[in-house]
This record gives structure tokens, sequence and C-alpha cells, in this order.
């Protein structure tokens, strides 16, 4: 395939973009040095992907595709933000976890703090006004727990079953309802 130095340019900046190499402006004279190095950066470990706000994987990203005549096909251009989940039926957040990594699936009951807030239940008295579900990862390098689906506001139901509905999504996850309950 013969293209331009203009071309090639162009070309380079949008596999680049998502990457940690840096492109300089005689970008002709660099292709050789850098052709075992186009590929976008990778994480180290397989990655999944997932809506934020359901914690389903039918998710689509935003992209350009690109027409290579050489390959008489579309190829992938530049990645966007934005996508869409099938599930919600809506613009959503993508959440990307380890998949060789456990998962942490929990549950909260609910309770008014007495001054405006909300808080876990702290003992039997208290009766649940809605319950909350995290779906969590720990990243061992840093200890850092990340949030990858926060579902808030649900009624006893609800979270029953959502959280079943994760479960059997997540099957490794190690799943846990604090309910304090007897
Ligand atoms: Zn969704």
């Amino acid at each position: 395939m013969m293209l331009s130095v203009k071309e090639i340019d162009t070309r380079l900046e949008a596999i680049l973009d998502n990457s940690e190499i840096g492109l300089s402006s005689e970008a002709g004279d660099m292709i050789v040095e850098l052709q075992n190095d186009l590929r976008p950066h990778k994480p180290e470990n397989r990655q999944g992907m997932l809506c934020a706000s359901c914690g389903n994987e039918n998710v689509l990203r935003d992209a350009w595709v690109d027409w290579c005549s050489e390959s008489q096909d579309w190829v992938l251009g530049q990645v966007f933000d934005d996508a869409y989940c099938g599930v919600c039926d809506a613009s959503v957040k993508v959440a990307s976890y380890d998949l060789d990594k456990p998962l942490q699936l929990e549950a909260f009951a609910m309770a008014s703090d007495g001054v405006g807030g909300f808080t876990l239940i702290e003992d039997y008295d208290q009766t649940p006004e809605f319950y909350d579900i995290s779906l969590m990862q720990r990243i061992e390098a840093t200890g850092e727990i990340v949030g990858l689906v926060e579902l808030d506001n649900l009624t006893r139901e609800e979270m029953e079953r959502r959280f079943a509905d994760l479960e059997e999504r997540f099957p490794d996850a190690n799943s846990e309802k604090h309910m304090r309950e007897n």
C-alpha cells in the first residue's frame, strides 16, 4: 500500500490517539522505529467491559471506521467515550474490570441517619428505607476498591431481583448482603 507522508501522519495520529505513544512532526521518518509499537495501548490483563448503570455487558462504544483500500474493508479508527447499553436503551458510562480477578458484589440496607442523610443499617431495630447494590473490584497493586456498578434507592424486591441477576452473570464474584437481619 502506498501512502503519502501526510496520510501516514493522519493514520498514525488516529492510531496513537488512544495509546501512550507520542508523535513528532517527522512522522514519516519514525515509521520504521515505531512499527512495533503501533498497537493502541492495551492493559496487561484481560479486561471486561460493562454498563455502569446496570452491569450488563451488552455495551457499544461510538467509533469511527476508516475505509482501507488494501483490505477492502472498514477498519477501526477512533473510539469515543460515548457508549450505548442495549439493556438500559440509553447512553451510559462503560466500566472496565480485570477479567482474571474476582469481583465483589454487595448489597446494603439503608436507613435515615437522623440528620437528613442516609446510612447503612447499624442495628437490628432500624427499618431499611431502601437498598443499594455495589459491584466492585479491588486493584491489587494499590488496594483501592473501584466501583463498577452502583444501583441505589432500590426496594427490597428490586434489590433481590437485581442482586440475583448480577450473581448469575458473575458467578465467581464474592457476594454478600449487609442486611443486619436475624
Ligand atoms: Zn445498562
